[in-house]
């Protein structure tokens, strides 16, 4: 389906979905309205100025696709998310970020211009200048002021295909933050793992990972080979993933990193998407499945609130196979965008019974510490937590669609879930 086809379909249809990839029900319909609008198959790439960068696509365009088209030219996207498998239209509604996230913002400040298709039917254009409540109520709105169709923004020039990687291993979640903090001045990527079952001393320990882009005379000749992409095929027993086998991964994979320090070459592919090498490596949660739960606590809230949320989580014995920790460098362009300057956390925890309350538990946390939760990892969040979180940028947001869609024709699980639609 190309653009021209979007700009024709029903005006039932109203939520846009693209490669799914968001963890919760943002781009799940609303119970009584079960349409979609899939964007996979409008991905056309309407326009590129090799010497400025400047690049416009139909919002269906995968990151992977384009990675496959404009990565031998020397082009990478301003900003990528952890897996490649997500459409141009995806990482605007989540107003996305990467390992850049301290340097270079999120991927909606590099964008220029979007076509939109809003709640009458009309099918208009807008940026910083033309239309901007629309604008920026789209940046990081998951979907709920109209149709992306077609997103405008800058790549960037890179040296080559591979990235400098140091890995360093940390003691404890003071250093890590500490050492984040220090990289940040450094590097252009950085990120870290965190063996979040550590306790007492060790609490935080695990592994940071700082990168930056190889230069064509230290980078192998050759780009990277696609290696073989193993799948999971079926959905693995609940009981393969309990605490103690998470706890023999984490003691495993820390003291993988067995010097202090350790740089090499490595491709993009592995250090930007590790998770993208293994087909459906969401089945090792078994058929429940896993949630991911990522907050941001603001700077303000010192250096001990990452501990604090830590032990909520610790303490009610929520195992995380996979926690990331992220320093934030500044707010995002979008009325509901997810960062702002602090640390970010996000935890992947198997669903159990008592799933929800320890949701509950760490969102209260996350309130008191004056912080916030990424709407593009979310299920569980209830929505008076989520109200209290946003306050005004909340207002703000509703003020902006009722202006452009009054009716609520825009709807997801979601928003019928955190905002009442
Ligand atoms: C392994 C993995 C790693 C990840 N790492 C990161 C990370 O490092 N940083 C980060 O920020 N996120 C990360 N994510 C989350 C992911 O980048 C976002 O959820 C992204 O939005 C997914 O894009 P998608 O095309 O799959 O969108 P979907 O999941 O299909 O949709 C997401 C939202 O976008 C809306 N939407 C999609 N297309 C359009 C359109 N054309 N018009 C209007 N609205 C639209 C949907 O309605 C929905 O609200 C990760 C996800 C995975 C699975």
């Amino acid at each position: 389906m190309v653009s021209e086809d979007l700009e024709r379909v029903s005006a039932d249809v109203c939520l846009s979905r693209g490669l799914g990839r968001s963890y919760g029900d943002a781009s799940l319909p609303p119970e009584d309205q079960p349409n979609v609008l899939n964007t996979r198959l409008a991905d056309r790439i309407l326009s590129f100025d090799e010497t400025s960068g400047a690049f416009r696509a139909e919002s269906g365009l995968s990151l992977t696709e384009l990675n496959r088209l404009l990565m031998p030219r020397g082009y990478f996207t301003p900003v990528s998310p952890g897996t490649s498998i997500v459409t141009l239209g995806g990482m605007v509604a989540a107003d996305i970020h990467g390992k850049n996230q301290h340097k270079d913002g999120n991927f909606g400040d590099h964008v220029t211009s979007m076509k939109m298709r809003v709640a009458d039917g009309s099918v208009i254009e807008c940026s910083p200048t033309q239309h901007p409540d629309l604008f920026r109520a789209t940046i990081g709105g998951m979907g709920l002021t109209g149709h992306i169709l077609e997103v405008e923004f800058n790549l960037r020039r890179i040296p080559s295909q591979w990235i400098w990687q140091e890995s360093r291993r940390i003691r404890d979640i003071d250093e890590f933050q500490d050492a984040l903090e220090d990289a940040a001045t450094e590097w252009p990527y950085t990120m870290g793992w965190i063996d979040c079952l550590a306790r007492g001393k060790s609490m935080g320990r695990g592994i940071m990972m700082t990168g930056r882009w190889a230069e064509s005379a230290e980078a192998p000749p050759k780009p990277p080979k696609k290696g073989f992409q193993p799948s999971l095929r079926f959905d693995w027993p609940s009981w393969v993933l309990n605490g103690l086998t998470i706890r023999l991964f984490n003691e495993l994979y820390y003291r993988k990193q067995w010097r202090r320090k350790s740089s090499g070459i490595v491709s993009n592919q592995s250090f930007t998407y590790p998770l993208d090498a293994i087909h459906s490596w969401n089945r090792m949660y078994g058929r429940r499945g896993f949630t991911q739960y990522q907050c941001v606590l603001p700077r303000e809230a010192g250096r001990s609130s990452a501990k604090r949320v830590l032990e909520v989580l610790t303490s009610r014995g929520g195992a995380s196979f996979l926690c990331v920790i992220k320093d934030f460098g500044r707010e995002g362009l979008g009325v509901l965008s997810f960062p702002r300057p602090g640390i970010t956390l996000a935890l992947d925890i198997a669903v159990r019974d008592d799933t929800q309350a320890l949701v509950d538990a760490l969102n209260e946390q996350v309130l008191q510490e004056g912080g916030r939760i990424y709407l593009a990892k979310d299920s569980f969040t209830r929505r008076e937590h989520f109200e209290a979180m946003e306050g005004q940028r909340l207002d703000e947001f509703r003020a902006i669609r009722d202006r452009w869609d009054p009716q609520r024709r825009f709807r997801s699980a979601q928003s019928v879930r955190l905002l009442g639609d």
